[in-house]
Protein backbone atom coordinates (compact mmCIF):
# COMPACT_ATOMS: atom_id res chain seq x y z
CA UNK A 1 0.00 0.00 0.00
CA UNK A 2 1.69 3.53 -1.47
CA UNK A 3 1.12 5.78 1.25
CA UNK A 4 -0.48 9.51 -0.25
CA UNK A 5 3.09 11.60 0.48
CA UNK A 6 4.68 9.05 -1.56
CA UNK A 7 2.27 8.88 -4.51
CA UNK A 8 2.28 12.81 -4.78
CA UNK A 9 5.84 12.81 -4.48
CA UNK A 10 5.98 10.10 -7.52
CA UNK A 11 3.33 12.36 -9.09
CA UNK A 12 5.65 15.20 -9.38
CA UNK A 13 8.82 13.37 -10.37
CA UNK A 14 9.13 10.66 -12.73
CA UNK A 15 12.44 9.30 -12.07
CA UNK A 16 11.10 8.61 -8.73
CA UNK A 17 8.20 7.16 -10.14
CA UNK A 18 10.05 4.13 -11.54
CA UNK A 19 10.10 2.77 -8.16
CA UNK A 20 6.08 1.70 -8.94
CA UNK A 21 6.10 0.44 -12.35
CA UNK A 22 2.56 0.86 -13.00
CA UNK A 23 2.25 4.23 -11.97
CA UNK A 24 5.91 4.96 -13.90
CA UNK A 25 4.13 3.62 -16.67
CA UNK A 26 0.97 6.01 -16.72
CA UNK A 27 3.32 9.11 -16.16
CA UNK A 28 5.86 8.15 -18.74
CA UNK A 29 4.07 7.66 -21.83
CA UNK A 30 0.20 7.27 -22.92
CA UNK A 31 1.75 3.74 -24.41
CA UNK A 32 3.35 2.96 -21.00
CA UNK A 33 6.99 2.67 -22.56
CA UNK A 34 10.17 4.00 -22.45
CA UNK A 35 12.81 5.29 -25.46
CA UNK A 36 15.83 3.14 -25.18
CA UNK A 37 19.05 1.79 -27.07
CA UNK A 38 19.53 -0.71 -29.48
CA UNK A 39 20.69 -3.13 -26.46
CA UNK A 40 17.54 -2.39 -24.76
CA UNK A 41 18.82 -0.53 -21.91
CA UNK A 42 16.25 2.86 -21.53
CA UNK A 43 17.69 6.28 -22.05
CA UNK A 44 18.96 8.35 -19.14
CA UNK A 45 16.35 11.16 -19.96
CA UNK A 46 12.71 11.16 -20.22
CA UNK A 47 12.49 13.12 -23.84
CA UNK A 48 10.19 16.29 -23.14
CA UNK A 49 9.56 17.10 -26.76
CA UNK A 50 10.52 16.41 -30.35
CA UNK A 51 11.32 19.31 -32.56
CA UNK A 52 10.29 18.35 -36.49
CA UNK A 53 10.65 20.16 -39.60
CA UNK A 54 8.11 20.94 -42.10
CA UNK A 55 9.13 20.59 -45.93
CA UNK A 56 13.17 19.40 -45.84
CA UNK A 57 13.02 17.30 -49.08
CA UNK A 58 12.21 18.74 -52.49
CA UNK A 59 9.94 15.97 -54.01
CA UNK A 60 8.33 15.53 -50.47
CA UNK A 61 7.11 19.32 -50.80
CA UNK A 62 6.28 19.31 -54.60
CA UNK A 63 4.21 15.98 -54.02
CA UNK A 64 1.55 18.36 -51.31
CA UNK A 65 2.04 21.22 -53.22
CA UNK A 66 4.14 23.05 -51.10
CA UNK A 67 6.85 26.10 -52.05
CA UNK A 68 10.18 24.77 -51.84
CA UNK A 69 11.88 26.70 -48.35
CA UNK A 70 13.85 29.09 -47.91
CA UNK A 71 14.01 28.80 -44.45
CA UNK A 72 13.47 25.43 -42.23
CA UNK A 73 9.57 25.79 -40.38
CA UNK A 74 9.32 24.01 -37.02
CA UNK A 75 6.69 22.73 -34.86
CA UNK A 76 6.81 20.43 -31.61
CA UNK A 77 5.49 16.99 -30.41
CA UNK A 78 5.14 16.88 -26.64
CA UNK A 79 6.19 14.11 -24.51
CA UNK A 80 2.70 12.34 -24.75
CA UNK A 81 3.15 11.68 -28.47
CA UNK A 82 6.29 9.65 -28.19
CA UNK A 83 5.72 5.74 -28.77
CA UNK A 84 7.86 3.14 -29.57
CA UNK A 85 8.46 1.88 -33.26
CA UNK A 86 8.29 -1.73 -32.36
CA UNK A 87 5.71 -4.14 -32.10
CA UNK A 88 2.46 -2.88 -32.74
CA UNK A 89 0.58 0.31 -32.75
CA UNK A 90 -3.35 0.56 -31.90
CA UNK A 91 -5.22 3.16 -35.06
CA UNK A 92 -7.15 5.38 -32.81
CA UNK A 93 -10.04 4.69 -35.34
CA UNK A 94 -12.16 8.28 -34.18
CA UNK A 95 -8.95 10.42 -35.33
CA UNK A 96 -9.25 9.51 -39.35
CA UNK A 97 -7.13 8.93 -41.68
CA UNK A 98 -3.60 8.64 -40.93
CA UNK A 99 -0.72 9.11 -42.93
CA UNK A 100 3.08 7.56 -42.05
CA UNK A 101 5.63 9.50 -42.66
CA UNK A 102 9.31 8.04 -42.04
CA UNK A 103 12.03 10.71 -40.51
CA UNK A 104 15.75 10.49 -39.58
CA UNK A 105 15.82 11.39 -35.77
CA UNK A 106 18.87 12.59 -33.68
CA UNK A 107 18.79 12.50 -30.07
CA UNK A 108 20.27 15.52 -27.97
CA UNK A 109 22.36 14.58 -24.72
CA UNK A 110 23.10 18.03 -23.71
CA UNK A 111 21.93 21.47 -23.38
CA UNK A 112 21.89 23.54 -26.58
CA UNK A 113 21.31 27.07 -26.43
CA UNK A 114 20.30 30.09 -29.22
CA UNK A 115 23.87 30.54 -30.49
CA UNK A 116 25.51 27.24 -29.95
CA UNK A 117 28.63 26.84 -32.38
CA UNK A 118 28.62 23.78 -34.89
CA UNK A 119 31.12 21.76 -32.86
CA UNK A 120 28.61 22.42 -29.49
CA UNK A 121 25.58 20.98 -32.13
CA UNK A 122 27.61 18.12 -32.99
CA UNK A 123 28.76 17.32 -29.32
CA UNK A 124 25.26 17.37 -28.29
CA UNK A 125 24.02 14.81 -31.25
CA UNK A 126 24.31 11.30 -29.19
CA UNK A 127 22.45 8.94 -31.20
CA UNK A 128 20.21 7.99 -34.12
CA UNK A 129 17.06 6.28 -34.85
CA UNK A 130 14.08 5.77 -37.59
CA UNK A 131 10.87 7.63 -36.46
CA UNK A 132 7.72 8.01 -38.07
CA UNK A 133 5.71 11.42 -37.66
CA UNK A 134 2.27 10.28 -37.87
CA UNK A 135 -0.15 13.18 -39.78
CA UNK A 136 -3.74 13.38 -39.55
CA UNK A 137 -3.63 14.94 -43.40
CA UNK A 138 -7.03 15.66 -44.17
CA UNK A 139 -7.37 17.43 -40.88
CA UNK A 140 -3.72 19.00 -41.64
CA UNK A 141 -5.29 20.63 -44.82
CA UNK A 142 -8.45 21.81 -43.59
CA UNK A 143 -6.77 23.53 -40.45
CA UNK A 144 -4.04 25.21 -43.25
CA UNK A 145 -6.98 26.18 -45.67
CA UNK A 146 -8.65 28.13 -42.81
CA UNK A 147 -5.26 29.50 -41.98
CA UNK A 148 -5.26 27.94 -38.45
CA UNK A 149 -2.87 25.89 -36.52
CA UNK A 150 -2.66 22.58 -37.10
CA UNK A 151 -1.08 21.00 -34.01
CA UNK A 152 -4.33 18.43 -33.40
CA UNK A 153 -2.80 17.16 -36.67
CA UNK A 154 0.51 16.08 -36.02
CA UNK A 155 0.92 16.65 -31.76
CA UNK A 156 -1.78 13.81 -31.00
CA UNK A 157 -1.16 10.82 -28.42
CA UNK A 158 1.23 8.39 -29.83
CA UNK A 159 1.42 10.56 -32.97
CA UNK A 160 5.59 10.45 -32.74
CA UNK A 161 6.56 6.57 -33.27
CA UNK A 162 10.88 6.26 -32.80
CA UNK A 163 12.84 3.29 -32.97
CA UNK A 164 16.05 2.10 -29.94
CA UNK A 165 18.27 4.60 -30.90
CA UNK A 166 22.21 3.62 -32.29
CA UNK A 167 24.82 6.05 -30.86
CA UNK A 168 26.60 7.84 -33.05
CA UNK A 169 30.47 8.05 -33.91
CA UNK A 170 29.72 10.26 -36.94
CA UNK A 171 26.71 12.49 -37.23
CA UNK A 172 24.34 10.79 -39.88
CA UNK A 173 23.82 13.74 -42.85
CA UNK A 174 26.43 15.90 -41.84
CA UNK A 175 29.68 13.55 -41.73
CA UNK A 176 28.26 10.66 -43.27
CA UNK A 177 25.69 9.82 -45.11
CA UNK A 178 22.52 7.89 -44.54
CA UNK A 179 19.78 6.43 -46.24
CA UNK A 180 16.01 5.73 -44.59
CA UNK A 181 13.90 3.27 -45.78
CA UNK A 182 10.22 2.00 -45.38
CA UNK A 183 8.63 -1.17 -46.70
CA UNK A 184 5.27 -1.16 -46.23
CA UNK A 185 3.64 -4.76 -46.80
CA UNK A 186 6.53 -5.51 -48.03
CA UNK A 187 6.46 -2.66 -50.83
CA UNK A 188 9.30 -0.21 -50.92
CA UNK A 189 7.17 3.48 -49.92
CA UNK A 190 9.80 5.68 -48.98
CA UNK A 191 13.26 6.45 -49.79
CA UNK A 192 15.06 9.59 -48.81
CA UNK A 193 18.99 10.18 -48.47
CA UNK A 194 20.23 12.53 -46.42
CA UNK A 195 22.11 14.50 -49.17
CA UNK A 196 18.68 15.21 -50.31
CA UNK A 197 17.69 16.81 -47.40
CA UNK A 198 17.33 20.97 -48.00
CA UNK A 199 18.73 21.78 -44.49
CA UNK A 200 21.37 19.37 -42.51
CA UNK A 201 20.56 18.56 -39.56
CA UNK A 202 23.33 20.69 -37.79
CA UNK A 203 21.55 24.06 -39.50
CA UNK A 204 18.18 22.06 -38.96
CA UNK A 205 19.40 22.62 -35.05
CA UNK A 206 20.73 25.97 -35.32
CA UNK A 207 17.61 27.16 -36.61
CA UNK A 208 15.59 25.79 -34.12
CA UNK A 209 17.66 27.57 -30.95
CA UNK A 210 15.94 30.83 -31.83
CA UNK A 211 12.94 29.47 -30.76
CA UNK A 212 12.91 26.52 -28.60
CA UNK A 213 16.28 25.47 -26.23
CA UNK A 214 17.07 21.69 -26.26
CA UNK A 215 17.50 19.38 -23.21
CA UNK A 216 19.00 15.86 -22.83
CA UNK A 217 16.74 13.39 -24.34
CA UNK A 218 15.11 15.76 -26.53
CA UNK A 219 14.60 14.72 -30.58
CA UNK A 220 14.72 16.34 -33.55
CA UNK A 221 13.25 14.89 -36.72
CA UNK A 222 14.47 16.13 -40.12
CA UNK A 223 11.80 15.92 -42.36
CA UNK A 224 10.62 13.24 -44.62
CA UNK A 225 10.74 12.16 -47.79
CA UNK A 226 8.53 11.89 -50.79
CA UNK A 227 6.14 8.67 -50.58
CA UNK A 228 3.79 9.47 -48.10
CA UNK A 229 0.45 7.91 -47.47
CA UNK A 230 -2.47 6.69 -45.25
CA UNK A 231 -1.87 4.20 -42.78
CA UNK A 232 -4.39 1.35 -42.91
CA UNK A 233 -5.71 -1.79 -39.95
CA UNK A 234 -3.18 -4.59 -40.54
CA UNK A 235 -0.27 -2.88 -42.05
CA UNK A 236 3.09 -4.22 -41.44
CA UNK A 237 5.84 -1.52 -41.30
CA UNK A 238 9.81 -2.09 -41.76
CA UNK A 239 11.82 0.46 -41.83
CA UNK A 240 15.62 0.05 -42.15
CA UNK A 241 18.77 2.64 -41.91
CA UNK A 242 21.80 2.46 -43.70
CA UNK A 243 25.25 3.86 -43.34
CA UNK A 244 27.22 4.77 -46.68
CA UNK A 245 30.61 3.05 -45.80
CA UNK A 246 33.66 5.28 -46.47
CA UNK A 247 35.32 4.82 -49.94
CA UNK A 248 32.81 2.38 -51.40
CA UNK A 249 29.28 3.28 -52.71
CA UNK A 250 28.08 0.80 -50.72
CA UNK A 251 25.85 1.30 -47.44
CA UNK A 252 25.79 -1.09 -44.30
CA UNK A 253 22.08 -1.16 -41.95
CA UNK A 254 22.65 0.14 -39.01
CA UNK A 255 19.08 0.47 -37.67
CA UNK A 256 16.07 -1.44 -38.34
CA UNK A 257 12.64 -1.23 -36.78
CA UNK A 258 9.27 -3.15 -37.45
CA UNK A 259 5.61 -1.78 -36.51
CA UNK A 260 2.15 -3.84 -36.86
CA UNK A 261 -0.69 -1.39 -37.40
CA UNK A 262 -3.50 -3.33 -35.14
CA UNK A 263 -7.15 -2.43 -34.26
ZN1 LIG B 1 7.35 15.19 -40.90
Amino acid sequence: MQRASELTHARCDPFNARLNPELAAHIQGVNGMKLQWQNGNPLSWDSQKVVCVGRNYQAHAQELNNPIPKSPFFFIKPSSAIALFSGSWEYPKHLGEIHYELELALLIGKPLRYGASTNEIKQAICGQALALDLTLRQLQTELKSKGLPWEQAKAFDRSCVISPFAETATIPGEEVEVEIRLHINQQLRQRGLSSDMIFSPISLIQSALTYFSFEPGDILLTGTPEGVGALSLGDHLKAELSQALPETSCYSSTIEAELNIIQ
